[in-house]
């Protein structure tokens, strides 16, 4: 039966195609931070006219129960992104993937148990589609939920281990598929609802050993997970902007896990496995004054510092995880806008994975205001740090520990970093010799030209912007 409302199959297809187009577009201005929050309401765009047009497609015919679905989404949906806050966006990113992932093997044991009467005369491609994405959204379900427990320290953000932890996930995936055979040969539903929790047992599973830190590369990769899961569900469909979106944040995601991980100089069997990120040993914070293998560190002053960058040429800002838990993106501003008005030129050198999310702190500094194209990325921030008077850290450390360069025993070796040693003067805002993520000592601190300001980062620039105003 076809609604009132429905327009022709041939009006939803080309309005899918518009929307393909714009949802292509809006990621490629993503791109860009100039273009970014332009490509963000394109590709919105995009989305809406896919939802809405398939409202009207031919085969729709109860409405009541998707008004209700739709009311609580967006209820949902528009409260949850208005209150997040931003440190917590890569635990938002990580339930919104789980909850896609979640709907894709809903639909494919929704579409098997309406399709399973006629299993025996069902195309191949078509039971393999609803196998295909009742296994992968299941498993992106759980992982993601998994994820999003760590990110939100509902569970340990430590690596949780057990010997043997790999073939047991194997032989979850075995059964699991075992299942699905089961499933694509007899029409009795137990086999897909087995695939279904075994899938989701294998999700938790392979998520758990993972380190807390590691979450942002395990959620591009579930999240290309769920793109495949829904391209598949758009096959079984046969729905054309299912395929092209699914498509899409496969692509996407594949290509955002390969550019984390090689920004981090590690493979993904490395997260995957590794348990890298194990968190610090229990103890008191490493004391300001001396490095983990007790050589001595120069210690300074926000007056000392304020001298240094007011009387400088060029500064360069280098931000990291620290400039996140401090919240001090808009003070990092000030101090910078006061040197610009003293002649001092200040760019930000940006590493593709400081912080703990990709783009982390290109956010950041825009929620503060600080023009782009005072943002440098990596290869152009090098050859300008030989040139800069002031490195000025900011709670950045990993990214910037030159072990990365001449330590091949290090588990930094080979991972491009920031060269702020190449810098005249480096002055490092923390609040510890504590380590960063990945645990181990910066050679950074002990070098002669390097200076430590210990203390919360956005409380030591405060202390910095009133020192330089007084200079
Ligand atoms: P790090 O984790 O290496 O270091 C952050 C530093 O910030 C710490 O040494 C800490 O020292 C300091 N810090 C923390 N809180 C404050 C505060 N309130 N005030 C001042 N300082 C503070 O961060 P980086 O950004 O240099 O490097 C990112 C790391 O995360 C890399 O190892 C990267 O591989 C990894 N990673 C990044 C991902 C991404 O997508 N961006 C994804 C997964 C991993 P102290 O405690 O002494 O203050």
């Amino acid at each position: 039966m076809t609604t009132p409302l429905a327009v022709s199959l041939e009006t939803v297809n080309l309005l899918y195609a518009v929307s393909a187009v714009l949802l292509v577009f809006g990621i490629k201005q993503l791109s860009s931070p100039r273009t970014a929050r332009q490509g963000n309401f394109v590709a919105a765009a995009g989305m809406a006219i896919a939802v809405g047009i398939t409202l009207f497609h031919p085969d729709v015919e109860k409405y009541g129960l998707m008004a209700v679905g739709i009311a609580v989404g967006t209820v949902i949906g528009v409260v949850s992104a208005r209150a997040v806050k931003m440190t917590a966006i890569p635990q938002m990113v990580a339930l919104f993937n789980g909850v896609g992932g979640g709907a894709v093997a809903l639909i494919a044991a929704a579409e098997y148990h309406r399709l399973a009467p006629d299993l025996g005369a069902l195309p191949v491609d078509v039971i393999a589609g609803i196998l295909f994405g009742a296994l992968v959204g299941s498993i992106s379900f759980a992982g993601s939920l998994v994820a999003f427990g760590k990110l939100q320290e509902l569970l340990p953000g430590r690596p949780l281990t057990f010997p043997g932890q790999i073939v047991v996930n194997g032989l979850l995936l075995v059964l699991a598929i075992a299942c699905g055979v089961g499933a694509g040969v007899t029409e009795n539903g137990i086999w897909i609802v087995l695939l279904i929790v075994l899938a989701l047992v294998l999700g938790a599973a392979a998520v758990l050993p993972i380190g807390g830190a590691d979450m942002p590369v395990v959620i591009s990769l579930l999240n290309a997970f769920t793109g495949l899961a829904a391209a598949s569900s758009g096959f079984v469909l046969g729905n054309n902007a299912l395929i092209i979106g699914g498509t899409l944040v496969g692509a996407s995601g594949t290509l955002l896990t390969i550019l984390m991980g090689r920004a981090m100089n590690r493979s993904l069997a490395n997260v995957l496995f590794g348990a890298f990120g194990a968190a610090p040993a229990a103890g008191p914070a490493a004391a300001p004054g001396a490095s983990g293998d007790g050589a001595m560190v120069r210690q300074t002053t926000a007056e000392d510092t304020a001298v240094m960058l007011a009387y400088a040429s060029q500064v360069m800002v280098v931000p990291g995880y620290g400039l996140a838990v401090a919240q001090a993106q808009h003070v990092t501003r000030e101090l910078a806008d006061l040197l610009e008005a003293r002649g001092v030129r200040v760019r930000y050198a940006i590493h593709p994975v400081a912080g703990r999310m990709p783009g982390h702190m290109n956010v950041l500094l825009a929620e503060a205001n600080v023009p782009y194209p005072a943002l440098l990325d990596m290869d152009d921030a090098n050859p300008e740090l030989n040139r800069t008077d002031v490195a000025l850290v900011v709670g950045a450390n990993d990214v910037t520990n030159p072990a990365a360069r001449s330590n091949p025993e290090s588990p930094l070796y080979g991972m491009p970093i920031l060269d702020v040693d190449h810098a005249k003067n480096v002055v490092v805002l923390k609040r510890s010799m504590n380590p960063g993520f990945a645990g181990i000592d910066n050679e950074l601190y002990t070098n002669p030209k390097t200076a430590m300001l210990f203390g919360d980062a956005k409380d030591s620039l405060e202390r910095l912007v009133a020192a330089v105003k007084a200079v």
